[in-house]
């Protein structure tokens, strides 16, 4: 009987996980983390900038089976600790709860990458995650500016709040496009990061050369200097820069 039920549930995993590709080791996606990096296929929303557009469609590809990940993650015990699910949106995906629970009982500590769009699904996740990454991409007026949908800016918010009132470690992080995001708007999303008692907080520059939208591949001036980011670093615990190359 248990057998029976067992094989069920590898077998809904299966039809309802689509890999699109892995990256065995990174030191910088979890952090403090030797990771592994599960990219799943498929995301809701079309950020100009998004530079993973070959993940963006849900089965544009041939992706991996679930089976051979696992097989993959068993061959990398006592060499990782972690293993994250990226994206794409991996939300998205119905059966990334019974995935984690599965990577999970495989002693690895799991890290998730989100833009926060499914908040329901998110809330249930969040007791089998040991860290998130929640892509904070402007105020809720202006997501829909970035990411082509509407309402996307109460989703993301609405998961940031989750996070931040969950006991969980996590980063949330903004990726600047100085097309998308300028001075006067990210000194505004701070101010509400900061309401929100946001304590991590990450800037990142974009890497305009693989931008979804081919009008947004161009290198403008980043609009930020070094006071203004000693500025913004003053409002959080932790505070970090990530540039391009
Ligand atoms: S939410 Fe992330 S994966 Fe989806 S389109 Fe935007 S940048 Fe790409």
């Amino acid at each position: 009987m248990t057998n029976v039920s067992f094989s069920k549930k590898k077998n809904r995993i299966r039809e309802s996980i689509d890999v699109g590709g892995i990256t065995p080791f990174t030191t910088i996606d979890y952090p403090g983390q030797l990771a592994a990096v599960l990219f799943l296929q498929g995301c809701p929303w079309r950020c100009h900038y998004c530079h993973n557009s070959e993940l963006i469609r849900r089965r544009a590809a041939p992706g991996l089976p679930w089976s051979s990940a696992v097989k993959f993650l068993q061959q990398r015990k006592g060499l990782i600790d972690a293993v994250v699910f990226s994206g794409g949106e991996p939300t998205l995906q119905s059966g990334l709860g019974m995935a984690v629970r599965q990577v999970k009982r495989m002693g690895f500590k799991i890290g998730l990458h989100t833009a926060g769009t499914y908040p329901d699904r998110l809330e249930k996740l969040l007791p089998l995650i040991d860290w998130v990454g929640l892509d904070i991409k402007a105020s809720v007026q202006q997501y829909s500016d970035i990411t082509g949908i509407k309402n996307s800016g109460e989703r993301a918010w609405r998961s940031a709040r989750l996070i931040v009132e969950s006991n969980l470690d996590y980063e949330v992080r903004t990726t600047i496009h100085p097309r998308l995001i300028d001075r006067g708007k990210l000194f505004n999303l701070v101010t509400e990061l900061v309401d929100l008692q946001v304590e991590n907080y990450v800037i990142q520059e974009c890497v305009p050369t693989h931008c979804l939208n081919s009008g947004f591949r161009v290198i403008e001036q980043f609009p930020l200097d070094e006071t203004d980011i000693r500025n913004i670093a003053q409002n959080f615990t932790n505070f970090e820069l990530r540039m391009a190359g």
